[in-house]
């Protein structure tokens, strides 16, 4: 299966994690744009990382992608949901000429979105190996899931699961907010509104939010 990635506008540390994981995988023939140029001809799989800044020349990249591939998928939060970059206003490293980010998904459809900052390596096998065995598990329907999502935050998180009484306290939206914004309160978490930056990061790491989103996109 060939995969061809490019990055659109992250940290970079999803493509390194993308291009060491990728090395370790059987049956896959994997370029990345990072380690050369090259023209991007029709593929079977292009995964991008990185959100897409929506006023620069990455708008036009991303819909030629979309074109090209059989497969798209969004490797990372930025890419997936948005992640750190989602209240970007400019001046902030390491893109700071750019000014307004969102999930790839605001401007093309998207087969799959893995999120993560970064994804986890191990999540990356099971992935690639339903594709190169044409097996697909259940396993896959959140990454189908979470493609189609356009806007996620830790107020949905309040209102989806803590105020529907389904939270089970387990705390990893708290420990997956980079902006700390979640705190444990009575055994369930609290928003702190003014410190969320509406990244999607703890709604797509709570076990009970992510049932949500399959039972809402996919079911
Ligand atoms: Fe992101 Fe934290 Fe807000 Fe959740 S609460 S969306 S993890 S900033
Ligand atoms: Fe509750 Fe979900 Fe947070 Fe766990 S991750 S504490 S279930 S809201």
């Amino acid at each position: 299966m060939r995969i061809t990635h490019v990055d659109i506008g992250g940290c970079e540390g999803c493509s390194f994690v993308l291009i060491r994981a990728t090395k370790k995988l059987q049956g896959i023939e994997f370029k990345s744009r990072l380690l050369g140029k090259f023209e991007i001809e029709n593929e079977e799989m292009i995964i991008v990382s990185g959100a897409v800044c929506l006023n620069s020349e990455k708008v036009d990249v991303l819909k030629e992608l979309r074109e090209k591939a059989k497969i798209l998928v969004a490797f990372g939060s930025c890419a997936s949901v948005g992640g750190i970059t989602r209240y970007c206003r400019g001046g902030q490293e390491p893109k700071p000429e750019h000014m307004t980010f969102q999930p790839i998904n605001a401007v093309v459809d998207v087969d799959y979105a893995i999120p993560g900052c970064p994804p986890s390596p191990r999540m990356l096998k099971p992935f690639i190996d339903s594709f190169v065995s044409g097996k697909q598990s259940n396993y896959m329907q959140i990454f189908k899931a979470v493609a189609k999502v356009k806007r996620l935050s830790g107020f949905d998180l309040i209102d989806d699961v803590v105020l529907q009484n389904i939270c089970i306290g387990c705390g990893a939206c708290i420990l997956s907010c980079p902006n700390g914004a979640l705190q444990m309160v009575g055994g369930k978490p609290d928003l702190i509104v003014e410190k969320c930056i509406r990244c999607g990061t703890c709604y797509v790491r709570c076990p009970r939010a992510s049932q949500i989103l399959v039972r809402r996109y996919i079911k």
